[in-house]
């Protein structure tokens, strides 16, 4: 039998970059926005004070990959080009994209069984599961590989974990791309994993690890987020923990602490040989959770607005920073801007947009004619939308 034809990839660019700056920064690039950066990152108009966090929009992984997949376009013109699926969790790039012709997977009607080795397929900033790239290479297309070097460090860790006989335990979602890929990558190197969403999920783990308890009952709680097979009463013994990189970093470190204590209550002192932790959250997100704790510091906001994708991570977890503090409204578009009277945004941890009333209204208490607003944006997220989100409020708040 033949066999099938070696993909070739690319992971360093594609030698277009020059080609494709300009359409980069029609599609993404605002004006604005670095007259706002260049002005202390303060926008002044009539009432209205915006006061843009010093961190947000594009991070590095976002930048390459997007940067990437125009230039895969550009060098591969008379082939047909596909994503696996969304390049990054914004609608608007996705569309940009699309608008580029390039195809995506993830569609209805496509299938990688159909791929030939004529065809192009990019791989997303956050990576894909192992599973997946040996089947697009069984194919033998062209793979432009932009998985972020944040995400990439990652797999290192939990590589080396499986090789030291460590279960991975990944602070993260078990159904985000990234964790998917990350948990694949324990379980390719011959280790055992568990995904835990929050406190609550670590908690019951914790729980297992000091006094034991039903098996049966916990491997039906994780079915969906822990590898094949996995025992707790085998796979809780030797820990090494890791995040999804988008993840709340107070939070990560919280649980990592958890389960360094319950491994400690069980094993006692032998348990610094059970545990290992790095910490995977990547720059980008810490320098955004980070920028946002330090703008509510700093400023008396009587509104917070997040810009991103519903179900981008890490614009999630800005808003669930900045709601605890102040009136916060997570939008996946300016457009979400109805009115003075009406905003729909995302309340965080709920699963669908709503709709608020009377939203531009300042803090309680206040008596000052200017209405403060603070804004940021998630890793991806282009600034051409945080200017329309400033515009738009500019004529809501000044008409
Ligand atoms: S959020 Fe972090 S890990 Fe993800 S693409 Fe951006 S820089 Fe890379």
């Amino acid at each position: 039998m033949e066999s099938p034809a070696q993909p070739l990839i690319f992971r360093k660019g594609l030698d277009r970059r020059s080609e494709v700056a300009h359409v980069l920064e029609e599609s993404y690039h605002s004006d604005l926005i670095a007259q706002i950066k260049a002005a202390d990152y303060c926008y002044q108009s009539g009432r209205l004070r915006v006061y843009l966090a010093r961190e947000f929009g594009f991070c590095y992984g976002v930048d390459r990959a997007v940067d990437y997949a125009y230039q895969t376009r550009q060098r591969f013109q008379d082939r047909t080009v596909y994503l696996t699926g969304e390049i990054i969790h914004n609608p608007h790039v996705n569309d940009q994209i699309r608008a580029q012709g390039i195809r995506f997977l993830s569609d209805p009607g496509e299938s990688i069984d159909a791929l030939t080795p004529d065809d192009v397929v990019i791989l997303p900033a956050f990576g894909i599961p192992v599973e997946l790239l040996e089947r697009l290479s069984a194919r033998g297309c062209t793979l432009v590989d932009t998985t972020c070097g944040s995400v990439l460090n990652v797999w290192k860790n939990v590589r080396r974990y499986a090789a030291d006989g460590f279960t991975s335990i990944i602070h993260g979602k078990y159904w985000h791309e990234e964790t998917r890929a990350t948990a694949s990558q324990a379980q390719h190197a011959g280790g055992h994993y568990l995904v835990v969403l929050d406190r609550a999920e670590a908690t019951v783990a914790c729980d297992y690890i000091r006094q034991g308890g039903n098996r049966d009952a916990f491997v039906s709680t994780f079915a969906h987020a822990s590898s094949p097979g996995f025992d707790p009463d085998r796979e809780l013994q030797q820990l090494g923990c890791a995040n999804q990189t988008t993840m709340l970093s107070s939070e990560s470190l919280e649980i990592g602490e958890m389960f360094r204590a319950a491994i400690a209550d069980r094993y006692g002192e032998a348990s610094g040989s059970r545990y290992r932790a790095f910490d995977t959250i990547c720059s980008a997100t810490q320098d955004r959770q980070d920028a946002i704790i330090a703008l509510l510091d700093e400023r008396r906001l009587d509104v917070m607005l997040v810009l991103g994708g519903y179900n981008s991570s890490n614009t999630c977890n800005l808003a669930r920073i900045c709601a605890k503090d102040l009136p916060t409204y997570h939008i996946a578009d300016p457009d979400r801007l109805v009115s003075a009277a009406e905003i729909r945004h995302k309340p965080v941890d709920a699963k669908h947009e709503v709709t608020t009333t009377d939203w531009l209204e300042p803090r309680p208490g206040a008596h000052s004619p200017v209405f403060s607003v603070g804004l940021t944006s998630g890793a991806s997220t282009p600034d051409n939308l945080v200017e329309q989100v400033i515009k738009r409020l500019d004529s809501l708040v000044n008409s």
